[in-house]
């Protein structure tokens, strides 16, 4: 019995050997092979894994850039190490990929809450720059950096208009490019942020609700779309708006609706219409914010 457990190792080990040398006959498997610290009786074991690692090496070595990586999952490369009498196979990260992980380092400055990933990367860079009506909303941004950055005291702004024409977008972009400076800001798509911190009453309540009081900056994104209810209009908004204005906080807004229409909206809730609360909450918005109107084709496919 010895014998023949023998004989079947002995076959099965000159079958690996065969199917390695089979692939080590490519001239680009031999290439990569060259480049391992690992002996031959070891590499023999993995061949098909090699193989693989293989063309990713040479997906590599012929990248231009990351946007046009052949590999399994982009920006990695599936590479074999040698751990003992073993390889071990795993994804690296490339040096492309870390490179540009370190150019978008400072984007941890911004914290998206329920945000589409576009928006996630705006930028003034990508802009489109074919549209006469946003004028205003960009001397306006230009107006902001300059003052904000020389630590002059200044107002975000209530941007209003037209579904999709680009009103998240262009702060997006403002906070991105703000964060290469440090400072943190928030885009809280707002009516899905009460949703939120309703479900989160017996949990991180406080922590939630702190860090969008006190955050640099803050985009309250899509005012008016939400369920107004007392409750989120004078101890949510209320709260969040008076400290900002209080502790001098940039804050801006978008909405489809225009302050007036915001202010009827806000008096109307399930408990009965408050004018009172409402009137208060707008003035509270225009002491934090320029409006300014954004009108114009939308951008959304
Ligand atoms: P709004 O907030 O006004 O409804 P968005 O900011 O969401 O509109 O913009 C709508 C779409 O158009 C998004 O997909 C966004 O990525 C794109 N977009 C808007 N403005 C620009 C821009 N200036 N440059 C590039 N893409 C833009
Ligand atoms: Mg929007």
């Amino acid at each position: 019995m010895e014998n023949i457990n023998k004989y079947i190792d002995k076959e099965k080990s000159l079958d690996l050997k065969h199917a390695y040398m089979d692939a080590y006959s490519n001239k680009e498997f031999k290439e990569f092979i060259e480049t391992l610290p690992i002996e031959e009786e070891i590499l023999i074991k993995y061949t098909s894994k090699l193989e693989e690692a293989s063309v990713e090496y040479h997906n590599c070595k012929k990248c231009k850039n990351l946007s046009s990586c052949k590999n399994k999952i982009c920006g990695y490369r599936y590479s074999p190490e040698k751990e003992g009498k073993m390889i071990n196979f795993s994804y690296i990260m490339c040096d492309k990929k870390v490179k540009e992980e370190e150019k978008n380092e400072y984007l941890k400055n911004v914290e998206f809450y329920d945000v589409a990933e576009e928006i996630k990367k705006a930028s003034f860079k990508d802009l489109y720059k074919d549209d006469a009506n946003r004028v205003p909303v960009l001397k306006y941004i230009t107006e902001f950096i300059k003052k904000y950055t020389k630590g002059e005291k200044v107002k975000g702004m209530y941007l209003n208009g037209s579904f999709g024409s680009g009103k998240t977008y262009l702060i997006a972009a403002l906070f991105n490019d703000l964060a290469k400076k440090n400072i943190r800001s928030a885009i809280v798509y707002y009516p899905e942020f009460l949703r939120d911190l309703k479900a989160s009453f017996n949990k991180d309540y406080e922590e939630k609700f702190n860090y969008i009081k006190k955050v640099d900056l803050l985009l309250l994104d899509d005012i008016g779309a939400e369920n107004v209810s007392s409750f989120n209009r004078d101890e949510v908004l209320g709260p969040i708006l008076q400290y900002r204005m209080e502790e001098n906080l940039p804050t801006f807004f978008t909405s489809n609706l225009t302050l007036e229409e915001l202010e009827s909206n806000l008096s109307i809730t399930s408990s009965g219409v408050d004018k009172v609360k409402a009137r208060r909450i707008i003035e509270r918005i225009k002491q934090l914010s320029e409006t300014v109107e954004l009108v114009s084709k939308n951008r959304r496919n």
